[in-house]
């Protein structure tokens, strides 16, 4: 496997590879293939079930607390519309080749490997290549100069039709929620501020994809878009709820974050406006649903020099891992960047009014990271210890909700335990398996995460009482088999 090849992995990392890999939960796309291109992968069917209710979790906190719209949009979009939004000109990365054995390089980050020194994000590339020159960096096979310097845009041009008129798959969800926000903004009769969330795929032609989900070519995003008038961003009701939660802050300068209230925050001028300490507090308070521990949470500001080319402020959620802190979800403030490049490129008139006034709206994203969320919390709840491995996933974020075994894979057991499975599968996500011993079906289910077996012995037989097994105690207690609906709903509830 590749990955194991990879500089900086952990072993929490290789486990959970290993895990993933024999239990269903993601594998390396046409694997079979020795042209399979890195960055690609497929879902198993753990993978998948998870995935849907960590989406599931998204909607409950986010879309749905929030009363935000949710759209589906297309995957391939016009070249005007990466004109307008910038990705045509400045969705690049610096790229350099070896002079000897042409290995190509990026620039910056073969000089941050090299060096040690941070290369900031608008850096010109001249300014690289003098970089380069003074520290004498080389090509790390050969030891070759390196020369070529260009900009690579990182996004997946496509043809479309007999012609192959240009198109490209969108590098981000939200291009779909500006191009539509009007259309929206009027059909669905809304008023500043509101949001407008999607999630599906994205594709970004990275230059080295690797550490598995960490980064991908072809990969999901849950992007919420919220739309404001900035004279109006104080004036934002909805942010007292949050007032005194604490949000987990690292200013720039900083290196360890601080507990500061919104409330404190907006004091100090760390964060512009009501509206923006809201949807910090917001996403933060995601995470933490999901398990999180709010310690291992950061919201890390980034300095001029780190923000995408639109952002005016920004802050990335970050969460700690056993490969450092993984930015999960970008939260900028791109302005009015979007709907002006729409304006001026369509002609399409994108002001709306808004207390008395047209204004152009400006946006607040939360841009989350699916497929990297997914890892950091299946290694957070990863437990290794005493020889034994146990998913300690939150009951609802666990791919299956229940196992159902009989004790013994023999009659009448078998037939009691498939007559529960098939009552119980119509509402729940529940396996049936009558193979192996109980101890080792109790480790497989453990291994996978699942929260709960269900096992049916000869007093079932008598009294219709099930045992059932608590994954994270061990304990087990004993129920009556028409309670099990009623009881599931509440072990599996979200917080
Ligand atoms: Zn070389």
């Amino acid at each position: 496997m590749q990955l194991r090849q990879d500089k900086g992995v952990s072993r929490k990392f290789e486990e959970l590879i290993k895990l993933a890999l024999e239990r269903g939960f993601f594998t390396s796309a046409s694997e079979i293939y020795s042209d399979a291109p890195a960055g690609f992968w497929d879902y198993g069917p753990l993978g998948a079930a998870m995935k849907r209710k960590f989406i599931e979790l998204w909607r409950r906190e986010l879309v749905r607390r929030d009363c935000m719209l949710e759209i589906d949009g297309a995957q391939i979009l016009s070249k005007s519309v990466f004109k307008a939004s910038g990705h045509l000109d400045s969705f690049v990365d610096p790229i350099a080749r070896c002079s000897k054995c042409g290995a190509i390089y990026r620039v910056d980050k073969l000089i941050e490997e090299r060096t040690g020194l941070h290369v900031p994000e608008r850096l010109n590339l001249d300014e690289m290549r003098r970089i380069v020159e003074e520290n004498d960096v080389r090509c790390t096979r050969c030891g070759g100069k390196l020369t070529g310097y260009y900009y690579f845009n990182m996004m997946f041009r496509i043809g479309i039709g007999v012609a192959e008129a240009d198109a490209y798959l969108r590098p981000e969800t939200c291009q779909n929620i500006f191009v539509d926000f009007l259309r929206l903004y009027k059909t669905m009769r809304r008023k500043l501020p509101f949001a407008i969330a999607q999630y599906g795929k994205s594709f970004r032609n990275e230059i080295s994809p690797r550490q598995g989900l960490l980064r991908m070519r072809e990969f999901y995003q849950a992007e919420i878009e919220v739309f404001f008038n900035p004279n109006r961003a104080n004036d934002f009701p909805k942010a007292d709820a949050v007032m005194d939660y604490e949000l987990r802050l690292q200013q720039v300068g900083e290196s360890e974050p601080s507990e500061i209230t919104c409330r404190e925050a907006l004091s100090q001028g760390l964060i512009s406006s009501k509206l923006v300490a809201y949807y910090l507090a917001l996403i933060q308070q995601f995470y933490e649903k999901a398990g999180i521990p709010k310690e291992r949470i950061r919201l890390r500001q980034l300095g001029e020099d780190e923000k995408a080319f639109y952002a005016v402020e920004a802050w990335d959620l970050e969460v700690e891992t056993s490969l450092g802190w993984i930015e999960l979800v970008a939260c900028n403030n791109r302005g009015d960047h979007d709907l002006g490049g729409h304006q001026r490129m369509s002609g399409q008139e994108m002001e709306v009014l808004d207390d008395g006034q047209k204004i152009l709206p400006h946006v607040f994203e939360l841009s989350m990271g699916v497929d990297r969320s997914l890892y950091c919390i299946l290694e957070n709840f990863l437990d290794l210890e005493n020889g034994k491995t146990i998913l300690r996933l939150p009951p609802y974020l666990a791919p299956i909700d229940a196992a159902i075994l009989p004790l013994v894979s023999r009659e009448p057991l078998t037939s009691k335990a498939m007559e529960i499975y098939d009552e119980l599968r119509r509402d729940f996500d529940v396996e049936y398996d009558d193979s192996g011993s109980i101890g080792r079906r109790y480790m497989r289910y453990d291994e996978v995460g699942v929260p709960i077996c269900i096992t049916v012995d000869y007093q079932t037989m008598e009294d219709d009482t099930v045992t059932i097994r608590f994954r994270d105690s061990a304990h087990q207690i004993r129920v009556d088999v028409s309670d099990l609906p009623c009881l599931m709903r509440g072990w599996l509830a979200y917080p």
